[in-house]
């Protein structure tokens, strides 16, 4: 093969070919992420068939995990394709404190991936899980909305990202026990009413206990909602 033929055929691909984010080698499958590192990943393929908690064992299909069967979320179902660990720390926190718009695509591709795979209905829209705007002020951007941004692109749904806010400025739920997350967040968020659209999916970056998911969804069910997914990129052990 002569080195023309090796280069890929659109100018934008050859001007900016995709780098793995994790070792710098040459992506694969048009994505920042080379095959291997990809191997490696923490995929999530043993988790609770409703809110994608990441259990031990294999188990079987449709296992639902100790705190759904006590009590199960208002939400439908939670898609989360990874592990929080390593290396999606890295990558999450590239996407979220360090402005890395090419962590949140790869982490918006790869959610997608994952959501066309599970063959759910998709919904009417995207909602990601605003910001407070002292948070959006200092940050310069909210991480949820850029990953749902591709979301969007790729599965061809509109984004709604003005239908609901963050009016109280909590604490970060990072470092706070269950108890204290679902407190902290109450009444965190306020909706447009009604809403305008029936089914629709929350966008996350990590689900850790899914209170914020859980608050969140509570606010749009009562603005008018009748099916609500969670998607995000990844949930912690
Ligand atoms: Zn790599
Ligand atoms: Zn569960």
């Amino acid at each position: 093969m002569t080195p023309s033929m090796k280069k890929p055929p659109f100018l934008l691909a050859s001007l900016f070919p995709s780098t793995c984010l994790l070792c710098g080698a040459p992506g694969a499958a048009g994505l920042d992420l080379c095959a291997g590192c990809a191997g490696e990943l923490p995929w999530n393929r043993h988790c609770c068939v409703r809110c994608a908690l990441p259990l031990d064992g294999p188990g079987d299909a449709g296992t639902l995990c100790g705190p759904c069967q006590r009590r199960a979320p208002s939400y439908e179902r939670c898609i989360a394709p990874l592990r929080y660990a390593t290396p999606l720390v890295t990558l999450v926190g590239a996407a979220k404190f360090r402005g890395r718009l090419n962590a949140a695509r790869l982490l918006g591709q790869l959610l997608a991936e994952s959501v066309r795979h599970a063959g759910e209905p998709l919904p009417e829209v995207l909602v990601p899980v605003p910001l407070h705007r002292a948070r959006l002020a200092e940050r310069g951007y909210n991480q949820a909305l850029e990953i749902a941004r591709v979301l969007g692109q790729v599965l061809a749904l509109p984004v709604a990202h003005g239908c609901c806010e963050r009016i109280l400025a909590t604490l970060p739920q990072a470092g706070l026990d269950e108890g204290s997350r679902r407190r902290n967040i109450r009444g965190a968020f306020s909706a447009r009413s009604p809403l305008g659209w029936r089914h629709l999916a929350i966008l996350d970056d990590v689900v850790t206990t899914g209170s914020t998911v859980e608050e969140l969804a509570r606010v749009l069910y009562r603005a008018g909602a009748e099916r609500i997914a969670v998607w995000a990129v990844a949930r912690t052990p």
